[in-house]
């Protein structure tokens, strides 16, 4: 569209600034939409379409929301992944020459937004960049809702299967990717798969961001402490991200972000990592049903009681810790909290009037918090003095050091009772904000207007008595301000001094000079102190947002007290013991339960089973039995049993001695991944590369069914080398749930091994779940019963069960002709056929076939032959 209407010549160059935004261009009363923008708007928000010239006799689509519902238009528009630039009009229409000026105050994306409507409480909410070079991926976080900013760095070789579980993780509202990344016709697919919401990127131009120019970028948001952090961490990468994401916030945001005022620099590998696949399969923040919280591990533990708390928690839950000393801390501060109820009741108590401190500070520094906010914030930090002097009696470091560095802020506290009124209006335009006593000139102005209007409540009847004019009215309009209103017959009786100043149908409307001049003092006090109260409001405002970091520090405490409050009162609550954590190779469960399913067990009591594992004689437990057995159930509950020790959480279980992982894997069921391409047992096979690529001894594997989407012989024996490479090369530890019987043999071959099964009790045709996990091998899944309780018509279980009774007796008999006397499993079948070679003179030959003799040199074939001879040795 060319137009050629002033107005719509400026709507057009501004837009042209924001291609990638919605506009929402400000007239009076409304924000317009134009042209393209319209049409999407009207269709996602459901608005009428209108059109409007545009100069020429052109019409163009035309759509608004009025200014005042805005926030809830934006937040739908960002919720489905738009951005929306918000263009208003800064300077005042009826002073304006000519067109008004207006500019984008801010674009609002949903990696920026900080509407209570589209962020969940409690959640972050991530804007990420990434950039790459040679070496490594950079990687810059920042949740602007709530102040975080954190950068990391993975390397390009076998960085990227880490960096994809970290955006797992983060599960990023927006990113921000270096135009070759955003290119990659590999990484976005996989992004998108991760994601649980709309992939929103913008790409930016890596050149143009240099290490000095990153560095300089770094120290105007974080001062010279910041670019030292991230200088002394030798990183390279993570700076150019870094401010990538600070550039694209000053551009979209236009604001300070004051509260953006610490980097952090973290490595994935300093956590327990958990990458996409286990989060996914463990359901520890949403369930594999519908996405929400309902039956996860987050649900059972999430007792917190302030938002802040409640993102704490879920960062704590999907980044477990790996130093003993602090995991100890942790398990010592909820051990207190446990055993002192009253002192849990009371900090809970006193948690229940505290804000989300964060996302305030994070309006604070926008600009955009309101007085209701100050005295939000007035609130929770009153309880803060309360809060340590309850924890004064406390023993456990973690708790000393909390509450050593809880900041009571006093200053701020009394700088906000001072000056603002308990309960003030939410528009910080219309006065009634400052508090009587403040300020002198506030009270005067108020005491003007507060005389006028009673010199005015008094007018109407002083005036009837001096007239004698019985339905004399006194009254206001917005145009014509106060007046004195007379009807048509008694019109005769008006004395000398009235002014006539609009006559209507039946009446006629007067002023005196005394009218005239109260009124002057009345409306010029209300006016000038509405002004004066929005300017001291804002000098309070920014006097407390001078203290950002300070309220940071309190709200990080008391989100971190109520975590492990919350974690003392699920221990409480659910029986959790305390578990021995070490950086031992024994991992023993006695009596250990599944947190979310003994909470979901109708009627039924949960039964508890033990699990040993330790490095040794004890690796790799085989898991067989029944359908519906419990198997899933059982390893579930070691790998989450694991994990919260090392959150620092109590464990459902009787006790529980755990040596620390480094990671925990999981590979559960089948589920296609169409949207990349990959058939199901193609998902099966990779995310079994990851954890045969990636595991080490100090890791955790669970492995629920392996080899199930291929024929019965090919998946087992991709099942067995699997299991043969995690014992020999890998010797980590290692839960398989099978119902390849046949697996069970491996216990015969390697001493590492060994079989658990899930009891069950035969009573007739039917049979009995025990539940109860007990040495030794299952030789019967029961398929045909578990169908027939799932409810198949009766003549499928009936035909079914005769097929598998026809095809038990032939391999029996085929068995027998081949060995008679024995059975032939599997296991034997691939003795036979490797010609009893062992796993590392498999390696070796292997090796030895692959040798590039054209390209080695005399020393690396005397080291390759030491390394195999060494290989040998070990086996020995
Ligand atoms: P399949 O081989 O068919 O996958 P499975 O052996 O893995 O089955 P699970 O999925 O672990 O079986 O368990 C099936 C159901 O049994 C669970 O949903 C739960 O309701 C119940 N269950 C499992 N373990 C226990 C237990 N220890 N105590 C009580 N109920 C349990």
């Amino acid at each position: 569209m060319t137009a050629t209407t002033p107005m719509m010549q400026q709507y057009q160059q501004i837009k042209k600034q924001y291609p990638e935004a919605i506009l929402f261009f400000r007239l009076g009363d409304f924000y317009e939409m134009f042209g393209p923008d319209a049409e999407l708007a009207s269709r996602e928000l459901e608005i009428v379409l209108t059109s409007r010239e545009a100069g020429n006799n052109v019409r163009i689509p035309m759509c608004g929301v009025p200014y005042h519902a805005a926030e809830g238009y934006i937040a739908r528009l960002i919720e489905k992944g738009y951005r929306v630039a918000i263009c208003e009009q800064v300077e005042d229409p009826r002073t304006a020459k000519g067109i008004v000026k207006r500019e984008v105050i801010r674009v609002v994306t949903p990696g920026t937004v900080l509407n209570e409507q589209v962020l969940p409480e409690k959640q972050n909410n991530y804007l990420v960049a990434l950039v790459k070079d040679a070496m490594n991926w950079g990687l810059a976080v920042a949740d602007v809702s709530t102040g975080e900013f954190l950068v990391t760095e993975f390397s390009s070789q076998d960085g990227r299967e880490r960096l994809l579980d970290e955006l797992a993780r983060l599960q990023p509202a927006e990113f921000l990717l270096a135009a070759e990344i955003a290119a990659d016709d590999w990484l976005l697919p996989q992004i998108k798969k991760l994601l649980h919401k709309p992939l929103v990127v913008t790409s930016f131009n890596q050149e143009e961001i240099n290490q000095t120019v990153s560095l300089e970028v770094l120290g105007e948001q974080f001062g010279p402490a910041g670019v030292e952090k991230v200088l002394n961490h030798g990183l390279s990468t993570a700076p150019l991200a870094a401010a990538a994401l600070l550039r694209y916030l000053r551009e979209t945001q236009k604001a300070k972000l004051t509260h953006l005022n610490q980097i952090e620099v973290y490595f994935t590998a300093n956590h327990l990592v958990l990458d996409g696949a286990t989060l996914r399969n463990l359901e520890l923040t949403r369930n594999l049903r519908d996405g929400s919280r309902r039956g996860t591990v987050l649900g059972v533990l999430d007792h917190t009681i302030t938002a802040m708390g409640g993102r704490l928690l879920k960062r704590w839950l999907e980044q477990p810790l790996l130093q003993v000393k602090a995991i100890q801390e942790r398990l010592d501060a909820v051990e207190e909290l446990v055993n002192n109820f009253f002192l849990r009741e009371d900090l809970r108590d006193l948690l229940k009037p505290v804000y989300d401190l964060e996302r305030l500070l994070g309006r604070l520094a926008y600009g955009t918090a309101n007085a209701r906010d100050l005295i939000a914030l007035k609130q929770s930090l009153s309880v803060v003095p309360r809060v340590k002097q309850i924890l004064q009696p406390v023993k456990t470091t973690r708790l000393q050091e909390l509450r050593k560095r809880l900041d009571a802020l006093e200053d701020v506290v009394q700088l906000i009772g001072a000056a603002i009124v308990d309960e003030p209006p939410v528009s910080v335009r219309e006065g009634g904000i400052i508090k009587e006593g403040y300020h002198s000139e506030v009270d005067q102005l108020r005491r003007a207007s507060r005389d006028g209007k009673q010199w005015l409540a008094g007018l109407e009847a002083r005036e009837r008595e001096r007239t004698g004019i019985k339905s004399l009215k006194v009254g206001f309009n917005k145009v014509f301000g106060y007046y004195i209103e007379v009807t048509n017959p008694n019109l005769g009786l008006v004395p000398s001094d009235y002014q006539r100043k609009q006559t209507l149908a039946n009446a006629e409307r007067f002023l005196t000079p005394e009218l005239k001049e109260y009124e002057a003092m009345i409306l010029g006090a209300e006016e000038r102190v509405v002004q004066l109260e929005y300017d001291l409001f804002v000098q309070v405002r920014d006097q407390v947002g001078a203290q950002t970091e300070r309220i940071q520090q309190t709200a990080y405490c008391l989100a971190e007290l109520d975590v492990l409050a919350s974690l003392a009162e699920v221990a409480g609550r659910n029986r959790y013991v305390k578990p021995k954590v070490d950086t031992g190779d024994r991992l023993h469960i006695i009596q250990g339960r599944h947190p979310v399913v003994e909470e979901m067990l109708m009627g039924e009591r949960f039964v508890p089973n033990d699990a040993y594992l330790d490095g040794q004689d004890n690796r790799l437990l085989i898991i067989t039995g029944p359908n519906m057995g419990g198997k899933s159930t059982f390893m579930r509950q070691v790998a989450l049993i694991v994990l919260l020790a090392q959150v620092g959480s109590f464990v459902p279980a009787e006790s529980a001695q755990i040596g620390i992982v480094d990671r925990i894997f999981t590979r559960v069921g089948a589920a296609d991944d169409l949207a990349t391409g990959q058939s199901t047992f193609m998902v099966e096979m990779s995310e079994t590369r990851v954890i045969t690529t990636q595991a080490t001894r100090r890791s955790l594997v669970i492995l629920d069914e392996l080899g199930r989407g291929t024929a019965t012989w090919d998946g087992m024996a991709i099942a067995q080398a699997v299991i043969e490479h995690l014992y020999h090369r890998i010797g980590c530890k290692c839960l398989v749930s099978t119902h390849y019987h046949e697996l069970a043999d491996l216990e015969n071959h390697l001493p590492g091994v060994k079989n658990l099964s899930v009891a069950v009790k035969e009573k007739g045709q039917d049979i009995i779940f025990l539940r109860r996990v007990v040495p030794g091998r299952a030789d019967k899944s029961y398929g045909i019963y578990v169908a027939k309780l799932a409810g198949l018509p009766s003549e499928i279980v009936q035909r079914a069960a005769q097929l598998l009774a026809e095809l038990e007796s032939k391999r029996e008999v085929a068995a027998t002709q081949e060995k008679p006397g024995q059975q032939l499993s599997l296991v034997d079948v691939f003795a036979e056929m490797g010609a009893r070679l062992s796993p590392e003179e498999h390696y070796v030959l292997e090796k030895l076939r692959r040798i590039d003799l054209l390209n080695t040199t005399p020393l690396q074939a005397l080291n390759l032959l030491f390394e195999l001879q060494n290989t040998l040795k070990d086996k020995k």
